[in-house]
């Protein structure tokens, strides 16, 4: 008898691309019978999250981590889209010790990376295996990455001095400056290093996508025409987090959720890497304070960096401290803080949740979606303008604050929208939309649902080797 099929995946750092590669092993683990192992890179020891997250894999799910790769020569403005793709490609001679095992004890039968790790393709090759993206993020960002090599031919400035928005096929047009980050300074290795992937994309053998039809159907459209060398595109989403969260500090913030009534309180995260700096975080505290609505709110410690913990949200020092003075006091009842870290999946399905201001990551989105929780979006970095755009003007499911002339965005804004979005008109036809969306996501991951056929044929195919 043949052995069960295995793939290996090499995720690239932070919470944001782990939990959806688990979620999408879990599903190929339980339906499909198909085994993974994770295959770790790093610069150092993983962060409390992720090592707390991979300890709790079920069965089916291994993981190994490599030796850390050493990152002493990179200057310290280092973006995170260079870091990313040089921990892969640092990895690979461990990547391929790694494998050796892999395919001796195991049959394995395709390499997974995500975003930034087709420099791993190189080793599969080696090994025969073949070769698969999991893209986190939306179809409007994978068309982008399809698109960037011609754009990139055509074009010699910047793309933020674009005089018009960008066409990428089958979305809304963008303007430059709302483009995905690393294509933000074009002499930049971050560029480089997406140029470079986006092109390697073109080597996978299937890229799978977690989105679905009805939340964005004409960008998907576009990535499942057939074009030479283009490799297959399997939306399979919306796939969220389902592990529980059984830490006490979250335990606390679910059991003073089910104190409040149904749809009244805004959920406050910007991801596992998102940080505002001081004046942000201060504005956004007093607005919260003056639209006198209830809120929870994972607080970070502020920093000028946007994406200042995307490899340890935990930070090190009390977030709670650089809280206006007084504002915990003034709150006490209507609002609740945590520090660093909440269990987002759980908060988001409990019926005291009326809102969600969030940065507008990929998967925040989704789960806010399956929940059908209307948005507030403040995206920061990466992709997340392009995802705010969509939201806002595609699917119409958010609420936006206009960022004033000081680049902040004030407490009178915040306190008008946070209450727009609970208690106002716009709030009810967002509220409306977003419950359509989630009954299409329901359906879509039902027995018969394009998702999951979708999935059925992904997995077809890797159990036959074809
Ligand atoms: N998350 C969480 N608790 C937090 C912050 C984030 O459980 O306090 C989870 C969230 O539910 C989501 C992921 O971390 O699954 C964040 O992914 P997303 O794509 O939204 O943002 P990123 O962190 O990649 O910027």
């Amino acid at each position: 008898m043949e052995k069960q099929s295995h793939i290996a995946i090499v995720p690239s750092p932070g919470m944001g691309h782990l939990i959806p590669l688990v979620e999408f092993a879990k599903r190929l683990n339980n339906k499909h019978n198909i085994s993974a192992t994770f295959v770790i890179p790093n610069d150092g020891p993983l962060s409390i999250s992720q090592k707390a997250f991979l300890d709790s894999l079920p069965n089916g799910l291994n993981y190994i981590i490599l030796p850390p790769v050493n990152f002493d020569d990179l200057p310290k403005d280092t973006q995170i889209e260079t870091r990313i793709s040089l921990m892969v490609t640092r990895s690979l001679d461990s990547l391929r010790e790694a494998f050796k095992s892999l395919v001796v004890e195991t049959n394995m039968v395709a390499l997974f990376i995500d975003l930034f790790g087709t420099d791993a393709f190189d080793v599969a090759i080696e090994f025969g295996v073949p070769s698969y993206v999991f893209f986190p993020s939306t179809a409007m960002s994978l068309s982008f990455t399809f698109y960037l090599p011609k754009l990139d031919q055509m074009v010699s400035c910047e793309y933020r001095d674009l005089p018009e928005p960008v066409q990428i096929p089958g979305c809304l047009p963008v303007h430059g400056q709302d483009l995905i980050d690393p294509v933000q300074d074009r002499k930049n290795d971050a560029y480089k290093w997406m140029l470079h992937n986006a092109k390697r994309y073109m080597m996978a053998k299937g890229i799978v996508v977690n989105t679905f039809k009805e939340l964005e159907s004409d960008a998907l459209k576009a990535l499942l025409e057939d074009e030479p060398g283009k490799p297959r595109v399997y939306p399979v989403g919306p796939l969220i987090q389902t592990s529980l969260c059984s830490d006490v500090e979250g335990l606390d913030c679910l059991r003073w959720l089910d104190g409040q009534s149904c749809g009244s309180v805004l959920f406050i995260s910007f991801g596992s890497g998102g940080t505002l700096s001081t004046n942000q975080l201060n504005e956004l505290a007093m607005g919260l304070e003056l639209s006198e609505q209830r809120f929870l709110w994972v607080v970070r410690s502020p920093n000028d960096q946007p994406n200042a913990t995307f490899f340890d949200s935990h930070g090190h020092k009390d977030p709670l401290v650089f809280l206006p003075k007084g504002f915990l006091e003034r709150t006490q009842g209507k609002g609740f803080v945590i520090p660093s870290w909440a269990p987002q999946a759980q908060i988001l399905s409990h019926n005291s949740t009326g809102g969600f201001l969030t940065h507008c990551g990929w998967n925040s989105i989704l789960e806010t979606i399956v929940h059908g929780v209307p948005i507030i979006a403040w995206p920061l970095y990466a992709e997340q303008k392009m995802n705010a755009l969509y939201l806002t003007e595609g699917v119409k499911v958010a609420l936006r604050p206009a960022i004033g002339e000081n680049g902040i965005v004030g407490y009178l804004e915040i306190a008008r929208v946070v209450r727009g979005l609970l208690k106002g008109e716009e709030g009810k036809a967002i509220r409306s939309r977003i419950r359509d969306l989630k009954d299409a996501a329901a359906t879509v991951l039902g027995e018969d649902g394009c998702s999951t056929k979708t999935l059925e044929q992904l997995a077809s195919k890797l159990k036959n080797k074809i």
